[in-house]
């Protein structure tokens, strides 16, 4: 079968779903009773932000939550909530996002990168215990591609060690690590509301947590460094306005209505992309760690072990109407953090997880789960050209 990279008939010609989904008829109603109110920020005394705040406190299991323009100043926000700063070292995972490791920079931190399981890709629980110092003070796993972390071992970890625990929950709204919701599990925990993310408002982040004086602070760095209930222009701290906006909260609020439902789909699509693959024996699915009881497919990572070149086998997947995406490279290897600072232990699982994972894109998980047979037989044609496909 000519492949379609080469003239041949694609797999797949119809699209795939987009994302965002379209809004629905509550996100449209809520939007529309904000924009008449011309209540468009909370410090005008709108109550959507509060209110989503609050909903995903409550679905975090947890009593506290303050809304923030992104993720990455969530994760800088909560950082300085838990006392960390200047001289801090704070552990992240060599595979994830950028912002993992700026949002430490930025609360004035020392990103320490550390290696992932080679197994299921997520913050390994040895490597941290290797790269503690006297000055490390936070951990930050990252519940990657939607699955969480194993938190029970990290969490023990930093409590032998004295350390907070800053959950990335950027990618992972409405998931579950032995039947507790993330953003919970640790001391505090940050979702991103980005263009990409399970839930999107365009952009958008939160922070959750359990302590009441955490809380405070959090509220403070995000409101410019008042205090809660006190003076306008009394600042008692140094902080800054990284609020979200009301209309942004009026479209996430009532999403999260529907964000099991979205889940339930994703996970149907990779149940049969997984039965699928079975006939695809180069690919392979990365497990999730132990203990996940819910996740909620923000991607889908795949394992290849192929010989085919990684560059030739994405564009041919493109091409065949099934996009594939080439995942994160090390951060260890951006000079643009270790330029700054950042220390690099070694990180061979990252490094591996670079040259052979690709993800399936949360998009095409909202599809019917018999399109996953698509990806399958995409893969199937593409690997099975072998050597031939060779671009040269
Ligand atoms: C998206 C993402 C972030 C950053 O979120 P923003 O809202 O874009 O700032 C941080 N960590 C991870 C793992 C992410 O996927």
């Amino acid at each position: 079968m000519t492949l379609a990279i080469h003239g041949g008939t694609p797999v797949r010609s119809t699209p795939w779903p987009a994302w965002p989904p379209p809004p629905d008829s509550a996100q449209r109603a809520l939007v529309a009773e904000v924009l008449e109110s011309g209540l468009w920020g909370a410090a005008q005394g709108g109550t959507v932000v509060t209110d989503l705040a609050a909903a995903f406190a409550r679905r975090s299991g947890v009593p506290y939550g303050v809304a923030c323009g992104n993720a990455t100043l969530g994760l800088f926000a909560a950082l300085l909530g838990l006392g960390v700063g200047r001289g801090d070292e704070v552990i992240v995972p060599a595979y994830t996002f950028v912002a993992s490791a700026t949002a430490v920079l930025l609360a004035g931190a020392t990103p320490v990168i550390v290696d992932v399981d080679p197994t299921d890709l997520h913050l390994s629980t040895g490597a941290v215990a290797a790269a503690v110092t006297g000055r490390t003070s936070a951990i930050m796993p990252v519940h990657l591609a939607g699955s969480p972390a194993a938190m029970d071992p990290l969490n023990d970890l930093a409590a032998r060690h004295g350390l907070a625990v800053v959950e990335d929950a950027a990618q992972a709204h409405g998931a579950t690590y032995k039947d507790r919701p993330v953003g919970g599990l640790g001391d505090a925990g940050v979702y991103s509301f980005q263009a990409s993310k399970a839930m999107t408002a365009g952009e958008g982040g939160l922070i959750v947590c359990r302590d009441e004086a955490v809380h405070e602070r959090v509220w403070s760095v995000c409101n410019v460094g008042r205090r809660r209930g006190g003076q306008w222009y009394g600042h008692p701290s140094v902080g800054w306005n990284l609020r979200l906006t009301e209309l942004q909260a009026a479209l996430l609020l009532p999403w999260l209505d529907r964000l099991d439902a979205e889940i339930d789909r994703r996970n149907a699509f990779c149940a049969a992309l997984e039965r699928e693959l079975a006939a695809v024996p180069e690919v392979g699915v990365v497990p999730r760690p132990e203990g996940v009881t819910r996740d909620s497919r923000h991607l889908l990572m795949l394992r290849m072990d192929t010989g085919v070149d990684r560059a030739f086998l994405l564009a041919a997947m493109a091409a065949e109407g099934v996009p594939l995406d080439a995942g994160y490279p090390p951060l260890g290897t951006m000079a643009a953090l270790t330029s700054e600072g950042a220390r690099v232990e070694p990180c061979p699982a990252a490094e591996e997880a670079a040259r052979t994972v690709v993800w399936v894109r949360q998009a095409m998980l909202m599809d019917e789960p018999a399109a996953a047979a698509d990806v399958a037989e995409a893969l199937a044609k593409v690997l099975s050209a072998g050597g031939d496909a060779s671009p040269a």
